[in-house]
Protein backbone atom coordinates (compact mmCIF):
# COMPACT_ATOMS: atom_id res chain seq x y z
CA UNK A 1 0.00 0.00 0.00
CA UNK A 2 1.85 3.15 -1.02
CA UNK A 3 0.59 5.98 1.91
CA UNK A 4 -2.34 7.74 0.38
CA UNK A 5 -4.56 4.98 -0.76
CA UNK A 6 -7.54 6.22 -2.32
CA UNK A 7 -9.30 2.97 -1.09
CA UNK A 8 -9.81 5.27 2.19
CA UNK A 9 -11.61 8.16 1.20
CA UNK A 10 -14.16 9.02 4.16
CA UNK A 11 -17.13 9.76 1.40
CA UNK A 12 -18.46 6.24 1.16
CA UNK A 13 -19.99 6.88 -2.24
CA UNK A 14 -16.92 8.09 -3.25
CA UNK A 15 -15.10 5.25 -2.40
CA UNK A 16 -17.80 2.45 -3.72
CA UNK A 17 -17.73 4.71 -7.06
CA UNK A 18 -14.01 4.19 -7.00
CA UNK A 19 -14.25 0.60 -6.44
CA UNK A 20 -16.56 0.07 -9.13
CA UNK A 21 -14.20 1.56 -11.33
CA UNK A 22 -10.88 0.05 -10.16
CA UNK A 23 -12.51 -3.54 -10.40
CA UNK A 24 -13.79 -2.70 -14.02
CA UNK A 25 -10.49 -1.74 -15.43
CA UNK A 26 -7.22 -2.68 -13.21
CA UNK A 27 -7.93 -5.53 -11.84
CA UNK A 28 -9.69 -6.61 -14.98
CA UNK A 29 -8.31 -10.63 -15.58
CA UNK A 30 -5.91 -11.13 -18.70
CA UNK A 31 -6.89 -14.45 -20.87
CA UNK A 32 -4.44 -17.24 -20.22
CA UNK A 33 -3.70 -18.92 -23.46
CA UNK A 34 -4.60 -22.34 -24.03
CA UNK A 35 -1.29 -23.56 -23.74
CA UNK A 36 -0.03 -21.99 -20.51
CA UNK A 37 -3.22 -23.71 -18.36
CA UNK A 38 -0.65 -25.60 -16.86
CA UNK A 39 3.52 -25.16 -16.11
CA UNK A 40 4.77 -28.47 -16.07
CA UNK A 41 9.16 -28.95 -16.22
CA UNK A 42 11.13 -31.59 -18.12
CA UNK A 43 12.77 -33.08 -15.18
CA UNK A 44 9.62 -33.57 -13.52
CA UNK A 45 10.15 -37.20 -13.07
CA UNK A 46 13.76 -37.62 -12.44
CA UNK A 47 15.14 -39.43 -8.92
CA UNK A 48 16.92 -37.90 -6.31
CA UNK A 49 16.53 -35.60 -3.10
CA UNK A 50 13.32 -32.89 -3.05
CA UNK A 51 12.27 -30.49 -1.22
CA UNK A 52 9.22 -28.49 -1.18
CA UNK A 53 8.69 -24.68 -0.61
CA UNK A 54 5.54 -22.96 0.13
CA UNK A 55 5.54 -19.19 -0.55
CA UNK A 56 3.00 -16.66 0.26
CA UNK A 57 1.96 -12.70 -0.43
CA UNK A 58 2.21 -9.74 1.98
CA UNK A 59 1.28 -10.15 5.46
CA UNK A 60 0.18 -6.79 5.75
CA UNK A 61 -1.00 -6.07 9.31
CA UNK A 62 -3.32 -3.06 8.72
CA UNK A 63 -4.20 -0.96 12.39
CA UNK A 64 -7.34 -3.32 12.88
CA UNK A 65 -5.51 -6.39 12.80
CA UNK A 66 -3.06 -4.73 15.20
CA UNK A 67 -6.04 -4.25 17.22
CA UNK A 68 -6.80 -8.06 17.26
CA UNK A 69 -3.39 -8.71 17.85
CA UNK A 70 -3.02 -6.64 20.80
CA UNK A 71 -6.50 -8.36 22.24
CA UNK A 72 -6.22 -10.46 25.64
CA UNK A 73 -4.85 -13.38 24.04
CA UNK A 74 -4.23 -12.15 20.59
CA UNK A 75 -0.83 -12.53 18.84
CA UNK A 76 -0.04 -12.15 15.38
CA UNK A 77 -0.31 -15.42 13.60
CA UNK A 78 -3.76 -17.04 14.60
CA UNK A 79 -4.69 -14.47 11.42
CA UNK A 80 -3.64 -17.51 9.26
CA UNK A 81 -4.35 -20.97 11.97
CA UNK A 82 -6.04 -22.17 8.97
CA UNK A 83 -3.78 -22.43 6.87
CA UNK A 84 -0.50 -23.18 8.80
CA UNK A 85 -0.27 -26.43 8.47
CA UNK A 86 0.56 -26.05 5.04
CA UNK A 87 3.49 -24.32 5.95
CA UNK A 88 4.74 -26.04 8.69
CA UNK A 89 4.39 -29.24 6.48
CA UNK A 90 6.72 -27.23 3.85
CA UNK A 91 10.42 -28.00 3.93
CA UNK A 92 10.91 -23.99 3.59
CA UNK A 93 8.09 -21.52 3.90
CA UNK A 94 8.58 -17.83 2.58
CA UNK A 95 6.93 -14.74 2.85
CA UNK A 96 7.09 -10.84 3.14
CA UNK A 97 6.48 -8.78 6.16
CA UNK A 98 5.05 -5.61 4.66
CA UNK A 99 7.09 -2.82 7.29
CA UNK A 100 9.25 -2.54 10.60
CA UNK A 101 9.03 -4.41 13.58
CA UNK A 102 10.83 -1.84 15.64
CA UNK A 103 9.72 -0.78 19.42
CA UNK A 104 9.76 2.52 20.39
CA UNK A 105 10.11 4.46 17.43
CA UNK A 106 7.34 6.78 16.06
CA UNK A 107 6.88 7.39 12.17
CA UNK A 108 10.43 8.57 10.69
CA UNK A 109 12.17 6.35 13.09
CA UNK A 110 11.88 9.51 16.37
CA UNK A 111 13.15 7.77 19.68
CA UNK A 112 10.10 7.68 21.97
CA UNK A 113 8.33 5.68 25.22
CA UNK A 114 7.25 2.52 23.89
CA UNK A 115 3.55 1.99 24.77
CA UNK A 116 3.85 -1.72 25.13
CA UNK A 117 0.91 -4.52 23.77
CA UNK A 118 -1.18 -1.20 22.66
CA UNK A 119 -2.63 0.71 19.41
CA UNK A 120 -1.04 4.05 20.45
CA UNK A 121 -1.48 5.34 16.94
CA UNK A 122 1.92 6.85 17.08
CA UNK A 123 4.60 3.22 17.60
CA UNK A 124 2.01 1.15 16.42
CA UNK A 125 -0.93 1.83 14.30
CA UNK A 126 -1.28 5.07 12.02
CA UNK A 127 -3.57 7.91 10.64
CA UNK A 128 -5.02 8.43 7.83
CA UNK A 129 -4.03 9.64 5.04
CA UNK A 130 -0.32 8.56 5.98
CA UNK A 131 0.42 4.83 6.13
CA UNK A 132 2.97 4.02 8.53
CA UNK A 133 3.22 0.44 9.34
CA UNK A 134 4.65 -0.77 12.40
CA UNK A 135 4.37 -3.95 14.28
CA UNK A 136 5.37 -5.20 17.68
CA UNK A 137 8.44 -7.30 17.71
CA UNK A 138 6.05 -10.51 18.94
CA UNK A 139 5.32 -10.49 15.42
CA UNK A 140 8.51 -11.74 14.04
CA UNK A 141 8.46 -14.52 16.79
CA UNK A 142 4.90 -15.16 15.96
CA UNK A 143 5.79 -15.56 12.11
CA UNK A 144 8.53 -18.07 13.16
CA UNK A 145 6.73 -20.03 15.47
CA UNK A 146 3.51 -20.61 12.84
CA UNK A 147 6.19 -22.17 10.15
CA UNK A 148 7.57 -19.89 8.39
CA UNK A 149 11.12 -20.11 7.82
CA UNK A 150 12.40 -17.11 5.76
CA UNK A 151 11.10 -13.41 5.08
CA UNK A 152 11.54 -10.69 2.93
CA UNK A 153 12.03 -7.45 5.13
CA UNK A 154 12.61 -5.26 1.90
CA UNK A 155 9.49 -3.75 0.39
CA UNK A 156 7.79 -0.41 0.21
CA UNK A 157 7.43 -0.07 3.90
CA UNK A 158 10.65 -1.19 4.70
CA UNK A 159 11.73 2.59 6.11
CA UNK A 160 8.58 3.46 7.61
CA UNK A 161 10.21 3.79 11.28
CA UNK A 162 13.51 5.14 9.25
CA UNK A 163 16.76 3.79 9.58
CA UNK A 164 16.37 3.08 13.09
CA UNK A 165 13.70 0.86 12.78
CA UNK A 166 15.60 -1.02 9.93
CA UNK A 167 17.95 -1.85 12.49
CA UNK A 168 15.82 -2.68 15.03
CA UNK A 169 13.30 -4.63 12.89
CA UNK A 170 16.59 -6.76 12.01
CA UNK A 171 17.44 -7.14 16.09
CA UNK A 172 14.38 -8.91 16.42
CA UNK A 173 14.73 -11.39 13.91
CA UNK A 174 18.17 -12.18 15.47
CA UNK A 175 16.39 -12.70 18.21
CA UNK A 176 13.73 -14.77 17.04
CA UNK A 177 16.42 -16.70 15.08
CA UNK A 178 14.03 -16.03 11.96
CA UNK A 179 16.22 -15.74 8.72
CA UNK A 180 15.46 -12.43 6.67
CA UNK A 181 16.53 -10.97 3.03
CA UNK A 182 16.66 -7.63 1.38
CA UNK A 183 17.63 -4.96 4.22
CA UNK A 184 20.98 -4.81 6.85
CA UNK A 185 21.20 -2.77 9.76
CA UNK A 186 23.32 0.84 9.07
CA UNK A 187 26.45 -0.43 10.22
CA UNK A 188 26.66 -3.81 8.84
CA UNK A 189 27.40 -2.49 4.63
CA UNK A 190 29.22 -5.56 3.86
CA UNK A 191 26.71 -7.98 5.39
CA UNK A 192 24.97 -10.19 2.20
CA UNK A 193 21.82 -9.08 0.93
CA UNK A 194 21.20 -12.89 0.44
CA UNK A 195 20.21 -15.63 3.25
CA UNK A 196 20.67 -19.00 2.93
CA UNK A 197 18.45 -21.52 4.14
CA UNK A 198 19.40 -25.21 4.37
CA UNK A 199 16.67 -28.30 4.14
CA UNK A 200 17.09 -31.81 3.52
CA UNK A 201 20.45 -31.09 2.36
CA UNK A 202 19.56 -28.64 -0.38
CA UNK A 203 20.67 -25.47 0.16
CA UNK A 204 18.51 -22.34 -0.80
CA UNK A 205 19.65 -18.73 -1.41
CA UNK A 206 17.16 -16.14 -0.62
CA UNK A 207 17.07 -12.80 -2.32
CA UNK A 208 14.92 -9.68 -1.69
CA UNK A 209 14.86 -6.09 -2.83
CA UNK A 210 11.61 -3.33 -3.65
CA UNK A 211 11.26 -1.04 -6.26
CA UNK A 212 10.97 1.87 -3.82
CA UNK A 213 10.67 3.06 -0.10
CA UNK A 214 8.27 5.36 -0.68
CA UNK A 215 10.53 7.81 -1.06
CA UNK A 216 11.89 7.60 2.42
CA UNK A 217 15.71 8.51 3.37
CA UNK A 218 17.81 5.45 3.16
CA UNK A 219 21.16 7.32 4.63
CA UNK A 220 22.80 4.42 5.70
CA UNK A 221 21.93 2.05 2.45
CA UNK A 222 20.11 -0.64 4.33
CA UNK A 223 17.18 -1.47 1.56
CA UNK A 224 18.15 -3.01 -1.72
CA UNK A 225 16.68 -1.80 -5.14
CA UNK A 226 15.90 -3.89 -7.47
CA UNK A 227 15.96 -1.69 -10.11
CA UNK A 228 18.40 1.30 -8.70
CA UNK A 229 20.85 -1.70 -7.28
CA UNK A 230 19.92 -3.89 -10.81
CA UNK A 231 22.94 -4.66 -11.23
CA UNK A 232 24.10 -5.50 -7.90
CA UNK A 233 21.19 -7.90 -7.80
CA UNK A 234 22.07 -9.70 -10.72
CA UNK A 235 25.94 -9.96 -9.79
CA UNK A 236 24.63 -11.70 -6.43
CA UNK A 237 22.04 -14.20 -8.07
CA UNK A 238 25.51 -14.86 -10.22
CA UNK A 239 27.39 -14.82 -7.16
CA UNK A 240 25.08 -17.19 -4.94
CA UNK A 241 24.32 -19.39 -8.48
CA UNK A 242 28.53 -19.97 -8.90
CA UNK A 243 29.05 -21.05 -5.31
CA UNK A 244 29.00 -24.57 -5.03
CA UNK A 245 27.18 -24.77 -1.50
CA UNK A 246 24.39 -23.71 -2.65
CA UNK A 247 21.67 -25.29 -4.79
CA UNK A 248 18.98 -23.25 -5.90
CA UNK A 249 18.55 -19.51 -5.57
CA UNK A 250 15.74 -17.16 -5.50
CA UNK A 251 15.14 -13.74 -6.12
CA UNK A 252 11.79 -12.20 -3.78
CA UNK A 253 11.00 -8.84 -5.65
CA UNK A 254 8.30 -6.54 -4.89
CA UNK A 255 7.55 -4.51 -7.29
CA UNK A 256 4.85 -4.05 -10.21
CA UNK A 257 1.67 -1.75 -9.93
CA UNK A 258 -1.00 -2.03 -7.35
CA UNK A 259 -4.27 -3.60 -8.17
CA UNK A 260 -3.14 -4.81 -11.90
CA UNK A 261 -2.97 -8.02 -12.90
CA UNK A 262 -0.76 -7.12 -15.30
CA UNK A 263 3.22 -7.13 -14.95
CA UNK A 264 4.49 -4.16 -16.26
CA UNK A 265 7.94 -3.94 -18.99
CA UNK A 266 10.92 -4.00 -16.36
CA UNK A 267 9.50 -6.78 -14.23
CA UNK A 268 9.66 -8.59 -16.68
CA UNK A 269 12.94 -7.13 -17.89
CA UNK A 270 13.61 -8.03 -14.14
CA UNK A 271 12.42 -11.62 -14.24
CA UNK A 272 14.29 -13.21 -17.17
CA UNK A 273 17.83 -11.66 -16.14
CA UNK A 274 17.49 -12.78 -12.46
CA UNK A 275 16.99 -16.38 -13.90
CA UNK A 276 19.74 -15.96 -16.98
CA UNK A 277 21.62 -14.94 -14.04
CA UNK A 278 21.32 -18.26 -12.30
CA UNK A 279 17.69 -17.84 -10.52
CA UNK A 280 15.54 -21.15 -9.92
CA UNK A 281 12.38 -18.85 -9.18
CA UNK A 282 11.51 -15.36 -9.19
CA UNK A 283 8.65 -14.82 -6.35
CA UNK A 284 6.89 -11.43 -6.53
CA UNK A 285 4.78 -9.75 -4.01
CA UNK A 286 3.58 -6.06 -3.95
CA UNK A 287 0.32 -5.66 -6.41
CA UNK A 288 -1.97 -6.97 -3.64
CA UNK A 289 -3.46 -9.16 -5.95
CA UNK A 290 -2.43 -11.98 -8.35
CA UNK A 291 -0.30 -11.33 -11.19
CA UNK A 292 0.68 -14.49 -14.01
CA UNK A 293 3.08 -17.37 -13.77
CA UNK A 294 5.90 -18.14 -16.49
CA UNK A 295 8.41 -19.93 -17.14
CA UNK A 296 11.38 -19.23 -18.48
CA UNK A 297 14.32 -21.38 -20.06
CA UNK A 298 17.79 -20.52 -20.75
CA UNK A 299 19.81 -21.54 -23.35
CA UNK A 300 21.08 -24.20 -21.88
CA UNK A 301 17.84 -25.23 -20.93
CA UNK A 302 17.50 -24.60 -16.96
CA UNK A 303 14.04 -23.94 -16.15
CA UNK A 304 12.91 -20.72 -13.70
CA UNK A 305 9.76 -20.12 -12.62
CA UNK A 306 8.18 -16.70 -12.64
CA UNK A 307 5.54 -15.67 -10.31
CA UNK A 308 5.08 -11.88 -10.75
CA UNK A 309 2.78 -11.55 -7.69
CA UNK A 310 1.18 -13.87 -5.07
CA UNK A 311 -1.10 -11.13 -4.15
CA UNK A 312 -2.02 -10.61 -0.39
CA UNK A 313 -1.43 -12.99 2.31
CA UNK A 314 -2.92 -11.29 5.25
CA UNK A 315 -4.65 -7.83 5.05
CA UNK A 316 -7.34 -5.40 5.86
CA UNK A 317 -8.29 -4.64 2.09
CA UNK A 318 -11.24 -5.80 1.42
CA UNK A 319 -12.30 -5.99 -2.58
CA UNK A 320 -12.18 -9.36 -3.66
CA UNK A 321 -8.89 -9.71 -5.61
CA UNK A 322 -7.14 -8.08 -2.21
CA UNK A 323 -8.67 -10.87 -0.37
CA UNK A 324 -7.68 -13.34 -3.03
CA UNK A 325 -4.10 -15.02 -2.64
CA UNK A 326 -2.61 -18.44 -3.04
CA UNK A 327 0.05 -20.25 -0.71
CA UNK A 328 2.77 -20.78 -4.53
CA UNK A 329 4.30 -24.69 -3.55
CA UNK A 330 7.60 -25.05 -5.71
CA UNK A 331 9.15 -28.49 -5.66
CA UNK A 332 13.11 -28.66 -6.04
CA UNK A 333 15.68 -31.67 -6.85
CA UNK A 334 18.54 -32.08 -6.31
CA UNK A 335 20.52 -32.97 -9.96
CA UNK A 336 24.03 -34.27 -10.71
CA UNK A 337 25.18 -31.20 -11.05
CA UNK A 338 24.67 -30.45 -7.87
CA UNK A 339 22.37 -27.56 -8.62
CA UNK A 340 18.70 -28.05 -7.69
CA UNK A 341 16.00 -27.90 -10.38
CA UNK A 342 12.38 -27.33 -10.12
CA UNK A 343 10.13 -30.77 -10.82
CA UNK A 344 6.70 -29.28 -9.91
CA UNK A 345 4.99 -26.30 -8.73
CA UNK A 346 1.05 -25.18 -7.69
CA UNK A 347 -0.74 -23.22 -5.75
CA UNK A 348 -3.72 -23.54 -2.80
CA UNK A 349 -5.66 -20.39 -3.25
CA UNK A 350 -6.69 -18.35 -0.07
CA UNK A 351 -8.85 -15.90 0.99
CA UNK A 352 -9.11 -13.34 3.69
CA UNK A 353 -12.34 -13.95 5.65
CA UNK A 354 -13.44 -10.57 7.53
CA UNK A 355 -16.06 -12.00 10.31
CA UNK A 356 -16.87 -11.42 13.74
CA UNK A 357 -13.94 -13.05 15.51
CA UNK A 358 -11.91 -11.01 12.92
CA UNK A 359 -9.86 -11.89 9.87
CA UNK A 360 -8.55 -15.11 8.91
CA UNK A 361 -6.90 -17.05 6.23
CA UNK A 362 -8.70 -19.97 4.77
CA UNK A 363 -7.67 -21.89 2.09
CA UNK A 364 -10.56 -21.24 -0.83
CA UNK A 365 -11.89 -24.37 -1.87
CA UNK A 366 -14.84 -23.37 -3.89
CA UNK A 367 -17.16 -21.88 -1.18
CA UNK A 368 -15.66 -18.10 -2.28
CA UNK A 369 -16.74 -19.52 -6.42
CA UNK A 370 -16.03 -15.76 -7.62
CA UNK A 371 -13.14 -15.54 -6.28
CA UNK A 372 -11.79 -19.18 -7.01
CA UNK A 373 -12.99 -18.38 -10.83
CA UNK A 374 -10.85 -14.94 -10.45
CA UNK A 375 -7.78 -16.79 -9.47
CA UNK A 376 -8.22 -19.71 -12.20
CA UNK A 377 -8.84 -16.80 -14.99
CA UNK A 378 -5.43 -15.35 -13.71
CA UNK A 379 -2.98 -18.43 -12.92
CA UNK A 380 -2.42 -21.58 -14.69
CA UNK A 381 -5.65 -23.53 -13.82
CA UNK A 382 -3.59 -26.77 -14.14
CA UNK A 383 -1.29 -26.08 -11.16
CA UNK A 384 -4.30 -25.69 -8.97
CA UNK A 385 -3.75 -28.00 -5.91
CA UNK A 386 -6.16 -28.87 -2.74
CA UNK A 387 -4.15 -29.42 0.61
CA UNK A 388 -6.29 -32.55 1.00
CA UNK A 389 -5.12 -33.82 -2.12
CA UNK A 390 -1.58 -33.45 -1.36
CA UNK A 391 -0.55 -36.65 0.21
CA UNK A 392 -2.63 -38.65 -2.59
CA UNK A 393 -0.57 -36.45 -5.84
CA UNK A 394 1.47 -39.26 -7.14
CA UNK A 395 4.20 -38.37 -10.26
CA UNK A 396 3.08 -39.35 -13.83
CA UNK A 397 6.26 -40.77 -14.97
CA UNK A 398 5.32 -42.91 -17.53
CA UNK A 399 7.01 -42.59 -21.10
CA UNK A 400 5.40 -39.69 -23.14
CA UNK A 401 3.43 -38.77 -20.06
CA UNK A 402 6.47 -36.41 -18.97
CA UNK A 403 5.13 -32.75 -18.28
CA UNK A 404 1.50 -34.16 -16.85
CA UNK A 405 -0.06 -31.73 -14.89
CA UNK A 406 0.06 -34.09 -11.63
CA UNK A 407 3.51 -33.98 -11.45
CA UNK A 408 3.83 -33.89 -7.59
CA UNK A 409 6.00 -35.84 -5.03
CA UNK A 410 5.18 -33.77 -2.14
CA UNK A 411 4.90 -34.76 1.88
CA UNK A 412 2.87 -32.75 3.28
CA UNK A 413 0.19 -34.39 4.72
CA UNK A 414 -3.71 -33.83 6.28
CA UNK A 415 -4.44 -31.41 8.71
CA UNK A 416 -5.49 -33.49 11.90
CA UNK A 417 -9.09 -34.19 12.82
CA UNK A 418 -9.36 -31.48 15.16
CA UNK A 419 -7.80 -29.28 12.72
CA UNK A 420 -11.06 -30.50 10.61
CA UNK A 421 -13.26 -29.77 12.60
CA UNK A 422 -12.42 -26.53 13.71
CA UNK A 423 -12.59 -26.10 9.56
CA UNK A 424 -16.19 -27.17 9.53
CA UNK A 425 -17.20 -24.64 11.86
CA UNK A 426 -15.02 -21.59 10.07
CA UNK A 427 -16.77 -23.18 6.83
CA UNK A 428 -20.38 -22.55 7.66
CA UNK A 429 -19.46 -19.17 8.97
CA UNK A 430 -17.81 -17.72 5.40
CA UNK A 431 -21.32 -18.74 3.89
CA UNK A 432 -22.05 -14.81 4.65
CA UNK A 433 -19.05 -14.08 2.30
ZN1 LIG B 1 4.22 -3.07 -0.91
Amino acid sequence: MQARHPRLLSNALTATFIGAFTTLTTTATPAIPAEARAITFNKACESGTRITIAAVGDILYHKQLLYQAFRKNGNFKDFWSPVAQILKRADLAYGNLEGPAAQGLAAGGRRVRDPGRRLDYRVYGYRLPNVSFNYHPSAVFDIKESGFDVISTANNHALDRGWRGVDRTIENFEKAALPFTGTRKSRDDDRPWSVVTPANGISVAWLACTYSANGIPDPHKQVLGCYSQKDEVLAEIKRLHDDENIHAVILTPHWGSENSHYPIRRQKALAREAIEHGATAVIGTHPHVLQPWEKHATESGREGLIIYSTGNFISNQRRMPERTGIIALLELQLGDDNKARLTAAGYIPTWVVIGGRGHRVVENRGRMRWALNHVKRVLPSGNLVRSDDLPRLKKSCAEGDKGAVANWGLTIQKPRKVAQTKKKKRRRKNRRY
